[in-house]
């Protein structure tokens, strides 16, 4: 029998892909941040599809093969975390770069936080 194909990635994958980029949060190593990627893509390519939409962020594969980005749902505007208020600048920031989306007069920066909290922030180009 052919393999079923479903529309979305069933409740399983969905964590898988979660789960990822906790481990990539938690951990923040270049590791796990390919991994984390390299995951998202293995489960979009297995559904045939090009994004995926969760509550607070959409994964979307890239063009080139193998990888995929993050982007936030949420806009902050402060400078801090809006769940665990960890800073958002400087050398001790737990909250990393997911992702740049280029735009006319500023950049749209996805961040992620060591919390697992997931938003964006316009900032000047
Ligand atoms: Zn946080």
């Amino acid at each position: 029998m052919p393999a079923k194909v479903y529309p979305f990635p069933s409740p399983e994958d969905q964590q898988v892909i979660q789960t990822a980029i906790e481990v990539f949060l938690t951990s923040q190593t270049g590791r796990a941040r390919d991994t984390m990627l390299k995951t998202i893509r293995a489960v979009l390519d297995r559904y045939h599809i090009s994004k995926f939409s969760f509550p607070d962020y959409v994964v979307e594969a890239t063009r080139a093969p193998g990888y995929a980005v993050i982007r936030a749902k949420k806009l902050i505007t402060g400078h801090k975390c809006p769940s665990c208020a960890e800073p958002l600048y400087g050398l001790a920031s737990r909250i990393r770069i997911l992702s740049v989306q280029e735009r006319r007069d500023y950049h749209l920066v996805t961040y992620g936080c060591r919390c697992g909290k997931i938003f964006a922030k316009p900032e000047e180009c």
